[in-house]
């Protein structure tokens, strides 16, 4: 595998180093508070200016046509620079791929540059209070008016819905478990929004109540019947690359490392271990971007997801009670939902076992 970088890749590097130094603000309020939520959607809104919000996408939606091996050097300079997690995320690394895949060019246009720029946030709208690993359980449906659809339902754990203005979820629109099922995108504002508080107490999740919301036709995404299919292209992206970059967890094992310099042998060692696999996670995503490594999505969710618990463990016992009052002890918190969101660790385990090793039901 060649591990050098081309001299237009190192001078993007440097180009997107010089402006976030000059750009990223200091520690923003938490994104699941308002005051928090608006403070990143300003900070989204000027990462967009200067063409940085969606590096990868064409440049007509907002981006630069970036390559992945650019959009992986971007996010290695961004999470370095300390620059904050994204509020748009769901929209950008979830939606967008599926929008660009299976979008109309009217959907396309209307939803993808507002969304770079922050001007509408996404909210996933999949988990059912009985329906989160088995999403095909999913009963909320859809029924056929003229000119569009009437959602009804109860959607749960969506992140960031208390604040966002517009949610794409998958509804019943037939009894056929995998078939029935279609992808709707919808403005949250005739949707009944009730947030629920997390570990914190700030509101990082919202259920949404269905009571006959008129979604019209151009806004189906891809035809009636084949959310399944459109779905699990979204899982693709939540599990590997896009949503989970590993300059995200570089940056935390450098941060881990400088933290543990003046510790015991011991947890020296642990850190050490911890930074050497978020290299080894770096390496297999850049070679699995150049197409040279088999990866499948679910190995590397189960990994990263293990390696980001690991690492804030690590720094809750090199901190001690003093953690509290620092982001390490946020960090920790959103390390224990790892392994249940995007797909739990133990569903990712089945997909590994069946699909990758083969191995019988
Ligand atoms: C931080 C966070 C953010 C989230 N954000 C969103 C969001 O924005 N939008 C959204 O729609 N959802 C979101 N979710 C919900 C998330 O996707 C679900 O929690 C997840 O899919 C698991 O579903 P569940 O909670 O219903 O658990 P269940 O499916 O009830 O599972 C309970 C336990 O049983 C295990 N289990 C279930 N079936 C099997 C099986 N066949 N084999 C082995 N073990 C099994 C599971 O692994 C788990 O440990 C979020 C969750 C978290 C924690």
């Amino acid at each position: 595998m060649d591990l050098d970088f081309t001299p237009a890749e190192q001078a993007f590097r440097a180009e997107v180093r010089d402006w976030l130094a000059d750009h990223v603000p200091s520690r923003l309020p938490s994104m699941d508070t308002r005051e928090g939520f608006e403070a990143h959607r300003e900070w989204e809104a000027l990462l967009a200016g200067a063409r940085l919000s969606v590096v990868s996408w064409p440049e007509e939606h907002g981006g630069r046509a970036a390559s992945p091996i650019e959009w992986l050097i971007f996010e290695e300079e961004y999470w370095a620079s300390g620059a904050p997690a994204r509020v748009s995320q769901n929209g950008i690394f979830l939606l967008a791929p599926t929008l660009f895949a299976f979008g109309t060019p009217a959907q396309q246009a209307r939803f993808l540059g507002r969304m770079a720029r922050a001007e509408d946030v996404w909210a996933q709208a999949w988990s059912e209070p009985e329906a989160g690993s088995d999403l095909a359980a999913l009963t909320s449906r859809a029924s056929r008016v003229d000119g569009g659809w009437l959602l009804h339902g109860r959607k749960t754990w969506s992140s960031r819905a208390a604040f966002a203005s517009h949610g794409f979820g998958l509804f019943r629109t037939s009894d056929t478990r995998h078939h029935g099922l279609t992808y709707f995108l919808f403005p949250l504002e005739d949707v009944t929004v009730r947030p629920i508080a997390q570990l914190d107490g700030t509101h990082g999740f919202a259920e949404l109540l269905f009571d006959g919301v008129f979604v019209p036709d151009d806004l189906v995404l891809g035809e009636p019947g084949q959310g399944w299919k459109i779905a699990m292209a979204t899982t693709s992206s939540e599990r590997g690359l896009t949503l989970r970059s590993p300059g995200r967890f570089l940056a935390t094992a450098e941060r881990l490392v400088a933290l543990a310099r003046d510790a015991d042998p011991a947890l020296r060692d642990r850190a050490a271990r911890c930074l050497i696999d978020a290299e080894a996670y770096r390496l297999h995503t850049f070679g699995a971007v150049r197409g040279e490594l088999g990866a499948t999505t679910s190995m590397g969710k189960v990994f990263w997801s293990e390696l980001d618990l690991r690492m804030h463990a690590l720094a809750m016992d090199l901190l001690g009670p003093a953690a509290a009052e620092t982001p390490w002890f946020d960090g920790y918190l959103f390390s224990l939902a790892g392994p249940i969101y995007a797909g739990t660790n133990e569903i990712q385990r089945n997909i590994i076992a069946e699909r990758v090793l083969g191995l019988p039901r």
